[in-house]
C-alpha cells in the first residue's frame, strides 16, 4: 500500500515536502480538533431532539405539492429549525435562493418608510449593499423606498464600537443589523457572547428596537446561537452551513413569531405566507442536511484550522490565527499579491471533485464591487459549505477559505494550493 504522501507525489505531483509541514500544522491542531468535537456533540444533541419533539416521521419525508395547504413536510422542518434555534417560529424555504435573498426578506418586511436601519458592525456583507441602496438611493432598495440607512464603524480591532453605537441610537433606529461572521474582510466574527453584549447594550437603551442578526457561516460553530441570547429575528442560507452540504437550494428566517409571519407574506402574499407553499420535493435533503449540519460543520472548521496552522508555518499571516477562538467557518489567509490568491484558488479548483479541469479566473459578480474570484468544483453551485476558496481583487490579496464536506478534503485541496503557490516561486519570498 503506498502512504499518502507517495501518493499525492506520484497523482497530484506534491512536493513531499509538503507532507511533513501538513503532519506538523496537524500535530498542532489536535488538541483544538477535540474542542470542534466537544461542540459538535452538543449541536448534534439539540437537532436529533428538535427532530424528536417535532415527532419527525415518515410522513413528514414527502413534500405536497400545488399550494401547499398543511404540507406535513414544510411544517416539520419549519418546527426543526424552531426548535434547533430556540425561536417561537421559523420560515425555511427551498425558493428562498440565497443568503442575501433571506436578509433582504427580513429587512423588507421589518422596515416601512421613514424607519431608521442601524448596521452595528460597519459596512455590511459586500452583496447587501444594493439592498440597503447605500451608495445610490434607487428602485426597490430600503434607502430608495425612504427607509433611513446608518453604519456604525468597528473600532481598529473590528470589535463594535459601544461609542459611536451609543450615538447612533439616539436616533431612534427601528432595527439594528448584526453582522456574525467577518464576511470579506479582516475582522474577527463576533462571538455569541460578543453578540448578546451587543444585544443587551441595545434592549437596555430601547427594548422596542428589533435585533436583527445576518447569521451566514456561524450556524453550529459554537454551543449557542445567537437566537439564545435574545437576538429578535435571523438568517441564513441553506448552501452554506445549515444545508449540511445537502440541500440543493434555500434560507431560512428563524425569530419572533410576529416577525417571521411579516417575511413570510412578504415572500408568498399577506395572510398566506406560513400556511402555503411546498418544497417541491427537496425537503427530505433539507432535513437530512439539518440533521449533517453539526458534524460538516465540524469537518469545515477542522480544515479551517488546519489551513491556518499550515499558513503560519509558512511564514503567511491567518485569521482567525491558530489557537484563537472562532465563530464562523471562515479562515482568511493574507496572500499579499494578485498571483499568490489566484495560484491558490487554481490548486483549491484542480483538488474539486467537479470541474477540477477548470481554472478559476476574476469575474464581476451580480452584488460585488471588485472582481471576485471564487474556486471550488461544488456539487451545488456556488455551495460554500463545500471547499472553496475565494477572494475579491483588491490590496492586500487576502484570500478566504471555507467548507468542505470531509476533513480529509480539506487537507488534500489545500496542499494542493500551496504546491501551485510554490509554482510561482513563493518559496523564495516566504519564510519556509
Ligand atoms: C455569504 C454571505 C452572505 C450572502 O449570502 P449568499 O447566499 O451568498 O447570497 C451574507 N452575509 C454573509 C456574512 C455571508 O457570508
Amino acid at each position: 500500500m503506498p502512504d499518502l504522501c507517495s501518493y499525492l507525489q506520484e497523482k497530484y505531483q506534491m512536493d513531499p515536502e509538503f507532507c511533513d509541514l501538513a503532519r506538523q500544522a496537524e500535530q498542532k491542531a489536535r488538541p483544538e480538533f477535540e474542542q470542534i468535537d466537544e461542540t459538535a456533540k452538543i449541536n448534534q444533541a439539540r437537532v436529533l431532539n428538535a427532530f424528536r419533539e417535532a415527532g419527525i416521521s415518515e410522513y413528514h419525508l414527502r413534500d405536497g405539492n400545488g399550494y401547499g395547504y398543511g404540507d406535513p413536510g414544510r411544517e416539520g422542518l419549519e418546527e426543526v429549525y424552531a426548535l434547533s434555534f430556540g425561536t417561537e417560529a421559523a420560515l425555511v424555504r427551498a425558493q428562498i435562493i440565497s443568503g442575501t435573498h433571506a436578509i433582504s426578506l427580513a429587512l423588507e418586511s421589518i422596515l416601512t418608510p421613514g424607519d431608521l436601519l442601524l448596521s452595528a458592525t460597519g459596512t455590511p456583507y459586500d452583496t447587501l449593499a444594493k439592498i440597503i441602496g447605500v451608495s445610490e438611493a434607487e428602485g426597490r432598495s430600503l434607502c430608495g423606498r425612504g427607509i433611513i440607512y446608518r453604519e456604525a464603524s468597528l473600532t481598529k480591532e473590528g470589535k463594535p464600537d459601544y461609542e459611536k453605537i451609543r450615538k447612533l441610537l439616539m436616533e431612534k433606529p427601528r432595527a439594528v443589523l448584526i453582522q456574525r461572521s467577518r464576511g470579506y474582510s479582516w475582522r474577527p466574527a463576533l462571538s455569541v457572547q460578543e453578540i448578546y453584549d451587543l444585544v443587551r447594550f441595545i434592549k437596555d437603551h430601547d427594548s422596542n428596537i428589533i435585533c436583527f442578526v445576518d447569521n451566514c457561516y456561524g450556524e453550529f460553530v459554537e454551543e449557542r446561537e445567537p437566537t439564545h441570547v435574545g437576538v429578535d429575528f435571523m438568517a441564513g442560507s441553506l448552501i452554506k452551513n445549515p444545508g449540511g452540504g445537502l440541500a440543493p437550494s434555500g434560507g431560512y428566517l428563524v425569530g419572533r413569531r410576529d416577525l417571521v409571519t411579516k417575511a413570510a407574506d412578504r415572500l408568498i402574499a399577506p395572510g398566506l405566507g406560513q400556511n402555503m407553499g411546498t418544497n417541491l420535493g427537496l425537503g427530505p435533503l433539507l432535513y437530512q442536511g439539518f440533521f449533517l449540519s453539526p458534524h460538516i460543520v465540524a469537518e469545515a472548521l477542522k480544515g479551517a484550522l488546519f489551513a491556518s496552522h499550515l499558513f503560519t508555518i509558512l511564514g503567511f499571516e491567518t485569521s482567525p490565527a491558530p489557537g484563537s477562538r472562532r465563530s464562523d467557518i471562515v479562515q482568511a489567509i493574507k496572500l499579499n499579491d494578485e498571483e499568490g490568491v489566484k495560484a491558490f484558488c487554481r490548486g483549491i479548483q484542480k483538488a474539486s471533485p467537479v470541474d477540477s479541469r477548470a481554472v478559476p479566473v476574476a469575474s464581476s459578480l451580480p452584488g460585488y464591487q471588485d472582481k471576485v474570484i471564487m474556486a471550488g468544483g461544488t456539487f451545488v453551485q456556488g455551495s460554500s459549505i463545500e471547499l472553496t476558496a475565494d477572494a475579491p481583487m483588491r490590496s492586500p490579496y487576502i484570500v478566504y477559505l471555507q467548507g468542505c464536506l470531509s476533513y480529509a478534503h480539506a487537507v488534500i485541496g489545500i496542499l494542493q494550493g500551496v504546491q501551485e503557490l510554490q509554482c510561482l516561486g513563493k518559496k523564495a519570498t516566504a519564510t519556509w
